[in-house]
């Protein structure tokens, strides 16, 4: 016997017909004599409808009544997924967030949890029954229920698995798992067993938006096995896991690619201590996450140019604080650039294996591609390239590591 935690996400709970799938999996799960916790999202475009009306309402309204209002979403699944579930004489009911409860910070809208109080689940579920709980939501030290940010319910899940010791966590989605880059661009890209936390948070983070970033660094951080599979195919998924857990360690995992980011570069600016702070802390303050960096060596030691990416939905917000800041700051131009893609390649193997970052410098210039800014971790190197060139370069790249399917 095992104790799993299951996550259906919005599309996969997207109408009755579905939630009836759902319950099928489920009673699956418990005739295989498991104990099980199942997760729920709202109905795929609820959230979205929900937060929509609080803008028509109040654009800049008060976060608590806002998540008193996106919040429940995910009660309507839940009953409906418990009703299901007892249609098939599967014992089931369901659990909002302050009934288990799941208690978090008092960031409305953002919330973080803090701890969840399992007892009487636990209880229910040795005797048998299955929890349906919400996903997204909790309950803020103000007695106010609270949401998690959106896409929160995968966090839900693995914050609920870490808590009942879960053996596993499947995420069930409309993917049927991880993919060693975007399938709809690489035609070879293939679908992973497995894959490390250390990788997976890469991948999320860069924006393969699988699963939530915060929920796989909760994974990472309580070492929960999570599953990635579809709730519509019958076949097995991706599993998150420990490196231990990975026998055949690829050199490079995944390559993946983000659009989402705008290149600035000051021409001239002065090189001399102190700059950089005077830059990069006005942006901090006007909440401009800065990515990539480059900075040149200065021709006569008075001026250099200095590159670097932010998030496009920012360019313009960074683009107007440093121009109102040119004079103090002393540049001579500012060119911007939302024509760019940062594209990386990601693997735990890298950290002891040397050329890497080589033949991905090397695949790109074969196929005459300038790279514009290079960064690297331990385990990722990006670069920034034109825009235009995302399809070759992810394809080239797919090759040159022996990833093609
Ligand atoms: N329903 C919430 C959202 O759409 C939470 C989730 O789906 O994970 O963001
Ligand atoms: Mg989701």
């Amino acid at each position: 016997m095992a104790r799993i935690v299951m996550k259906f996400g919005g599309t996969s709970v997207g109408d009755c017909d579905r939630i009836k799938n759902v319950a099928r999996r489920v009673k699956a799960e418990v005739d295989r004599g498991n104990e099980v916790a199942v997760v729920v999202s709202a109905m795929s475009g609820v959230t979205n409808q929900l937060v929509d009306y609080c803008k028509q309402i109040a654009p800049l309204h008060d976060a608590r009544e806002y998540d008193t209002v996106v919040s429940t979403g995910e009660q309507v699944t839940i009953g409906l997924l418990s009703m299901a579930l007892q249609e098939l004489g599967v014992q089931a009911r369901s659990w909002m967030g302050w009934q288990v409860p799941i208690l978090t910070d008092g960031a409305h809208g953002k919330a973080r949890i803090e701890t969840i109080e399992t007892g009487e689940l636990e209880r229910r579920m040795s005797g048998g029954q299955v929890a349906v709980v919400a996903g997204f939501q909790g309950l803020g030290p103000d007695n106010r229920v609270t949401t998690l940010g959106r896409g929160g319910s995968d966090t839900s899940a693995v914050a609920l698995a870490a808590a009942l010791k879960a053996d596993r966590c499947d995420i069930y989605t409309d993917v049927d798992g991880v993919y060693t880059t975007d399938p709809r661009i690489v035609a070879k890209a293939r679908k992973l067993d497995k894959i490390t936390y250390e990788e997976m948070l890469e991948l999320a983070s860069l924006g393969a938006k699988v699963l939530q970033t915060r929920s796989v660094e909760m994974a990472m951080k309580h070492r929960v096995r999570v599953q990635v599979l579809s709730s519509f195919v019958d076949v097995p998924g991706t599993l998150v896991c420990d490196e231990e857990e990975i026998v055949e360690k690829e050199l490079v995992s995944g390559i993946a690619y983000s659009r989402d980011e705008a290149k600035i570069t000051l021409v001239r600016v002065a090189d001399r201590p102190g700059v950089a702070a005077a830059i990069f802390g006005p942006l901090a303050d006007a909440n401009v996450n800065v990515d990539m960096i480059v900075q040149n060596v200065s021709e006569d030691g008075k001026h250099t140019d200095l590159t670097f990416t932010v998030g496009k939905a920012d360019l313009d917000r960074a683009t107007k604080v440093l121009s109102e800041k040119q004079a103090s700051l002393g540049y001579e131009r500012l060119v911007p650039d939302s024509n760019v893609v940062k594209i990386s390649v990601i693997g735990v193997g890298m950290r002891s294996h040397a050329g890497v970052a080589q033949k991905m410098f090397s695949t790109l210039a074969e196929k005459a591609i300038n790279i514009q800014v290079i960064t690297t971790s331990e385990i990722k190197v990006s670069v920034l390239v034109a825009e235009e060139y995302t399809e070759l370069a992810l394809r080239a790249l797919h090759s040159a590591y022996g990833l093609d399917a």
